[in-house]
């Protein structure tokens, strides 16, 4: 009893309803930071404790490695350790393991090793282009048809009707789709969502394997589900049967993967399908000094398609802190070096480096900081931990260390046999300054602190155990994290938290990234700004410049999200050449120009009529202004006797 009441202590009375909720369909819909990722933890923590589920009965699940990392934390500090926590592709996987074999009669197929290399075959075999960027982005339609549950067949129709942008025409992108599935299958491999297709499958198609599966799993807990795709539905609803012991959280405000098929839909149509589920709405946030929260509430007000329901307004609960900071420079060099000066100063202040994070829109972004933090010396690591594993030394330490572990010769002393196992896959002592050698280096080190941890955690651990533990997490896709800085994307930094934030790069055409050409697409650029702004929960700065590393290449402008955030009267409200521009265009125009409600600059006539557009920030132009714009062409053309066409700047 006294376990269940400390359980309870420290939630809101809703976070405690939907913690304490009968099981049955539970779903929280709230904004970021309100604690959703902590109802379920504790929720399910609390339904172990009280004996009303078997933790080997939970299934967890959620979308990045590192979330499903996270979660597992929280569940084993929560006195849930045995509670699987796992990412949908992960929790596939185990249990095609298991299934597989008696269902086909044949051990389970291997997951293919180099998925660019059979799409270029396909592109080839079906004569469409092989250079890298086609191949990509064709691999990319295959992944997002598969999502959606599209067959080759049916691609070219709901290509079209889902106004895909793909690289191919959609014939000829369907013919290579389907020499993709044939190529794969004569090799018996399988790719990611193979694993959530045979899986939902084979549950559906062997009544005996489905009645297995469900006297196993009971209850079922979905984290972020607003991206939540068809295919991962379909496999939830195979796991569920005509079950309806279901959590899910989300925030439909935070939704990421549309581009890839997921959709909100499922979470906001949630208490359609289940009309007796405890529905719960969190507004307070617990993450965010009150400024950072501000921030971002008017980031996602600004939002042009929330959906009803979906409006929820957060409100701050912790103290007071500093304002959000935002920040132009000259080029992307000097903005990642002044971002590693504030770095360093805010750990000289006292906050650790695993409180700070740098996050960008693309992965390219990430060469400039890694460089100015190594030129630092400030320690850092790459998110993307699904890829950890995937690394060409980490591979080779793995199989170095699966070999020496086989021979165990050196004795249990633990982190100083693995470092001499590394040693011989080219670990040095001392970092090397930058690239690519200290990449590698950073996942060398890792693997060491891996096993400094365990030395620490387990008694007699040896090389043994110590590969046992790694496998276990290449398995869970779980990699050790080395202490320091982390860069990682938008789209990684999901769900996380961290003191210190830096949104870097923030310049159009990067966010929104270039390719985001329709509304739809433009909006989920926003809700990427939106999941960026809340991950900060004290310290957050925007920057951007107006060139790429050594000020080459074409200008760039400030995102268009930035205009009515940066205050007025702040340094980089704007551009100085801009603010000039437009003070020179007023005063030559002798009467009030109308002024941009969004970027305060002055509207350029004839073009920003024709477009509804501002041209120096890409704001709408609503009626008001339009009208009032047309009246000062027509009055400055009668003042200069000229036709009202000409453009004036
Ligand atoms: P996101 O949408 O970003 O995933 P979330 O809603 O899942 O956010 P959590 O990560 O669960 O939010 O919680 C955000 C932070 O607030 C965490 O540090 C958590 O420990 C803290 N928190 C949540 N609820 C409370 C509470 N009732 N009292 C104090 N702190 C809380
Ligand atoms: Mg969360």
């Amino acid at each position: 009893m006294a376990v269940e009441v400390r359980l309870l202590e420290g939630l809101d009375p809703e976070q405690r309803a939907a913690v304490t909720a009968p099981r049955g369909p539970v779903c929280v819909l709230a904004g970021a930071g309100t604690g959703k990722t902590r109802t379920i933890t504790h929720r399910i923590a609390y339904l172990v404790q009280r004996g009303l589920v078997a933790p080997q009965q939970v299934l967890a699940v959620t979308f990045t490695a590192r979330a499903a990392g996270e979660m597992r934390t929280r569940l084993r500090g929560l006195g849930a350790g045995g509670v699987q926590a796992q990412t949908f592709h992960a929790a596939a996987f185990r249990q095609l393991r298991y299934f597989w074999p008696r269902v086909h009669d044949m051990r389970l197929w291997q997951l293919l090793d180099n998925k660019f290399r059979l799409v270029m075959q396909a592109a080839n075999k079906v004569g469409a282009s092989t250079d890298k960027e086609t191949v990509r982005d064709a691999a990319a339609e295959i992944e997002w048809a598969k999502s959606s549950l599209i067959a080759p067949e049916d691609y070219p129709a709901a290509a079209v009707r889902a106004g895909r942008d793909g690289p191919l025409l959609p014939a000829q992108q369907a013919q290579l789709f389907t020499a993709y599935e044939q190529l794969k299958n004569r090799a018996q491999q399988l790719d990611f969502d193979d694993l959530l297709l045979h899986i939902a499958a084979i549950l559906e198609e062997h009544p005996d394997v489905g009645e297995e599966f469900r006297g196993q799993y009971r209850s079922f807990v979905v984290d972020e589900y607003q991206d939540v795709n068809p295919l991962q539905q379909r496999v939830l609803d195979a796991w569920l049967g005509n079950r309806d012991d279901l959590t899910v959280v989300g925030d439909a405000n935070q939704t990421i993967y549309s581009f890839a098929g997921a959709s909100p839909k499922w979470l906001i149509g949630f208490s359609r399908r289940f009309p007796e589920a405890t529905t719960v709405r969190l507004e307070r946030d617990y993450r965010s000094t009150p400024q950072v929260v501000a921030l971002a509430n008017e980031v996602i007000g600004a939002a042009r398609d929330r959906p009803a329901g979906t409006r929820l307004r957060l409100s701050g609960q912790r103290p007071a802190g500093p304002e959000p900071d935002y920040a132009e420079h000259d080029d992307e060099t000097a903005e990642a070096a002044e971002v590693s000066r504030r770095i360093a100063k805010l750990a000289a202040n006292g906050v650790p480096l695993s409180e700070i994070a740098v996050l960008f829109r693309v992965n390219a972004q990430s060469e400039a900081y890694e460089k100015a933090l190594s030129d630092a010396e400030i320690p850092y690591q790459v998110r993307g931990g699904e890829r950890f594993f995937a690394r060409t030394e980490v591979r080779q330490a793995m199989a170095a260390l699966r070999t020496a572990a086989a021979h165990d010769d050196l004795g249990p002393d633990l982190p100083a046999a693995v470092r001499s196992v590394l040693h011989e896959v080219g670990l040095t002592d001392e970092p090397p300054a930058g690239g690519t050698a200290r990449d590698r280096w950073e996942s060398l080190i890792a693997l060491v602190e891996l096993a400094e941890e365990l030395a620490t955690t387990v008694a007699d651990a040896g090389l043994p155990r110590y590969v046992a533990e790694l496998e276990a997490r290449a398995e869970a896709q779980h990699p050790p994290t080395v202490e320091g800085v982390t860069l990682a994307s938008l789209h990684a930094a999901k769900g996380l938290e961290w003191d210190a934030v830096f949104l870097v790069g923030l310049v159009e055409g990067t966010l929104p990234i270039q390719y985001a050409d329709t509304d739809a697409a433009v909006e989920e650029e926003r809700r990427l700004l939106y999941v960026g702004v809340t991950r900060a929960r004290e310290h957050l700065r925007l920057s951007w410049s107006l060139a790429r590393s050594g000020g080459g290449g074409r200008p760039r402008r400030r995102s268009r999200f930035l205009y009515p955030l940066v205050p007025d009267g702040h340094p980089a409200a704007m551009p100085g050449k801009a603010r000039q521009r437009a003070v020179v265009a007023r005063a030559a125009a002798g009467t009030d120009k109308p002024e941009c409600r969004v970027c305060g600059g002055a509207l350029s006539g004839t073009m920003d009529i024709k477009l509804g557009r501002c041209a120096q920030c890409p704001a709408d132009l609503d009626e008001d202004l339009l009208g009032r714009l047309k009246a000062w062409r027509g009055e400055r053309a009668r003042q200069l006797k000229v036709p009202a066409y000409v453009v004036f700047t």
